[in-house]
């Protein structure tokens, strides 16, 4: 049999992390393409640091590629890299463009330049569907990005489409939002449980939201890299949406992780303030935005994963509520 050797970028993120566990339970060699001020807390957390091969790479710098490729002489690579969040993207547009769509185009074009054979992850996103048109969202829904971040997704699953059609097993994932232990802080889910149990700690700070009722479709990281590894073992390449199909709101993540913490979320409106408030302690929990400029218009972001369910097989381990409950049991035991 031969070895299966995957380079993963991005290793030391949220997915990156779970994707190299995986697949070393898998018995892969597994070597992590990682910029060399790279926090590698998550891989520790996952006490996984040790078995993995680290090679120096940065996406704004072409010239670590190639010695990435020729070390790891991978059979198959996952691109994670990247501006991962939307306030960043915002912030500095080009730089987005840069990462998230010229760095990963050179990478793959340089990656099939040196194996044609080689299997490619690329991890899309569901803001390459923008102010959608219809919900859920399949592979089939019209793109229509409305961030920097969403165009540079786009820009580059159209890139792996063309690959494609030269031959090459490239495949997006078009992922729709997915949470886990390991997620950064400034993401509403972990801030929200990082905010209940520094007030179960006896911080007075609540937690400011921008609203409650946001609408999205939330998962395991944990299941969308197993999603991930299945995605290249199909016969056929092809754009694929992760989405767990459910939509839930930020008041969601309240009522469910709350009680883990012994609080009891009611709500009461402020002017165009709404306040999450202790119904037995009195305590102020959350404050978010209330009313007209805090509504989201148009179509909820909610994906359906029915093709890729069908090809692969993937059934996902964890629903809503055992997410929630993932989180707030590892933020309380911090
Ligand atoms: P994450 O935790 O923020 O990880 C992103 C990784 O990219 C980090 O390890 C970071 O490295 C690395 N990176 C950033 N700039 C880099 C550069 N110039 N060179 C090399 N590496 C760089 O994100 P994630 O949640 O795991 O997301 C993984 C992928 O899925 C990303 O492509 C993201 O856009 C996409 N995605 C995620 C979600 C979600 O809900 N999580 C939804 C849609 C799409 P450092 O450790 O050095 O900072």
């Amino acid at each position: 049999m031969t070895e299966r050797r995957v380079l993963i970028t991005g290793i030391a993120g949220q997915d990156g992390a779970y994707l190299a566990r995986l697949l070393l339970r898998q018995g892969a060699t597994v070597f992590g393409a990682a910029r060399a001020t790279s926090n590698l807390w998550r891989l520790k957390a996952l006490d996984i640091r040790d078995r993995l091969h680290f090679l120096p790479f940065d996406l704004s710098d072409p010239d670590t590629f190639d010695a990435c490729l020729k070390a790891a002489n991978p059979t198959e690579i996952y691109n994670l890299a990247a501006v991962s969040s939307l306030g960043d993207s915002e912030a500095e547009a080009e730089r987005t463009r840069l990462l998230n769509y010229q760095g990963p185009l050179e990478l793959i074009q340089r990656a099939l330049d040196h194996n044609p054979e080689v299997r490619i992850f690329q991890a899309s996103s569901a803001l390459v569907f923008g102010r959608a048109s219809e919900a859920p969202q399949t592979e089939l829904t019209p793109r229509a990005p409305d961030t920097a971040y969403g165009e540079a997704k786009l820009a580059l699953d159209e890139a792996l489409e063309a690959f494609r059609l030269g031959g090459a097993f490239a495949v997006s994932g078009i992922l729709f939002n997915h949470e886990s232990p390991l997620r950064a802080e400034h993401f509403v889910s972990q801030k929200i449980m990082m905010g209940l149990a520094a007030l179960a700690r006896g911080a007075e700070q609540p937690i400011e939201l921008r609203a409650f009722d946001h609408v999205r479709d939330w998962s395991h990281a944990e299941d969308f890299v197993r999603a991930m590894t299945m995605s290249l073992q199909l016969s056929e390449p092809a754009s694929w949406v992760f989405a767990s199909g459910e939509a839930h709101t930020v008041r969601d993540w309240l009522a469910l992780a709350a009680p883990v913490f012994g609080f009891e979320p009611e709500y009461r409106i402020d002017g165009d303030r709404e306040v999450s408030v202790c119904r037995r302690s009195g305590r102020v929990l959350a404050i978010a935005g209330h009313g007209e400029p805090f509504a989201e218009p148009g179509t909820p972001r909610i994906g359906s994963a029915k093709a890729f369910k069908a090809a692969s097989g993937w059934v996902p381990n964890y629903g809503f509520s055992d997410l929630v409950e993932d989180m707030a049991t590892a933020a309380k035991a911090r």
